[in-house]
């Protein structure tokens, strides 16, 4: 449950970005303590891939003005990499393919490189293969997706367990699922939310950006914010999102426009 008290890990202030000299997001502000889940919502190209991307740092996104802190550091100073190593994980709308680079081995490197930057020891083949193989259990994986390139040939509902599987290894501090359930059919879509409530915790935090409401029947999230046009024009408890499934999107604009 929610505490006032427990640590900010997450905190937007007045974020304005651009790519190409097109500005994306004009004034964000967001706040996200441990043990919370937020949901972001929106019509399609209100920003909100480009907010999660440049929480993880790509280097295309320009922020213009505002601020990210990450527990309390400045975000935007620090280089992706070691964004990962902190605790900060994205889940991409399209989970990229890497021919040629077993997912075993990426997994094991993304892992060891965690441990080694929080001090712990780093495991080998034999010590990792054992952890792997008890948390594939938690996104109903078979073993033999370990031994394939990452998502190379993956169907869309495999890459996205493929992305659980790395959280749920990674353990991340603050993990960003940028529609983790689109093209998801209703089983994938329920072995994701599974997933990422075993996975959430007190200590931890998530944000999930969807398009639809029905990833929120099974991922319930503690607030709900309506991005559109590069804002958060509202937020709410879960309730928002059934009632942006009910009425749409645009009476939210309407009512940022008038003032409401
Ligand atoms: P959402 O994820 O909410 O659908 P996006 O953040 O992907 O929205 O996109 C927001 C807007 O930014 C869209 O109008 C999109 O066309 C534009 N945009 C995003 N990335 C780029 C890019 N690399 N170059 C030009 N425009 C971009
Ligand atoms: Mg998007």
């Amino acid at each position: 449950m929610i505490s006032e008290n427990s640590e900010v890990i997450l905190t937007v202030r007045d974020l304005t970005a651009e790519v190409d000299g097109t500005p994306i997001l004009k004034g964000v502000n967001l706040e996200i303590r441990a043990g919370e889940i937020h949901a972001i919502m929106g019509p399609n190209g209100s920003g909100k891939s480009t907010l999660s991307k440049i929480l993880a740092g790509h280097p295309a996104y320009e922020v213009t003005g505002g601020e990210v802190l990450y527990k309390g550091e400045n975000l935007l100073e620090v280089e992706a990499e070691e964004r990962a190593r902190s605790g900060l994980f994205l889940a991409f709308q399209y989970p990229l393919e890497i021919p040629g680079v077993s997912n075993l081995d990426f997994l094991r490197v993304a892992y060891n490189s965690k441990r080694k930057h929080e001090g712990g020891e780093e495991l080998d083949a034999f010590d990792f293969d054992e952890l792997v193989r008890e948390r594939l259990s938690l996104v109903k994986m078979d073993a033999a997706f370990l031994n394939r390139s990452v998502n190379e040939g993956f169907s869309g509902g495999e890459k996205k367990r493929n992305e659980i599987l790395q959280m749920a290894l990674l353990e991340p501090t603050l993990a960003v699922l940028d529609e983790t359930d689109s093209g998801l059919d209703v089983d994938a879509l329920r072995i994701v939310a599974d997933g990422v409530n075993q996975l959430s915790k007190p200590d931890n935090s998530m944000l999930v950006i969807t398009h639809y409401q029905r990833l929120l029947n099974y991922i319930v999230p503690d607030y709900v914010h309506i991005m559109a046009i590069g804002k958060i024009l509202r937020t709410g408890g879960k309730d928002l999102a059934l009632e942006v499934e009910a009425r749409g999107y645009d009476w939210v604009l309407e009512e940022a426009a008038t003032g409401v």
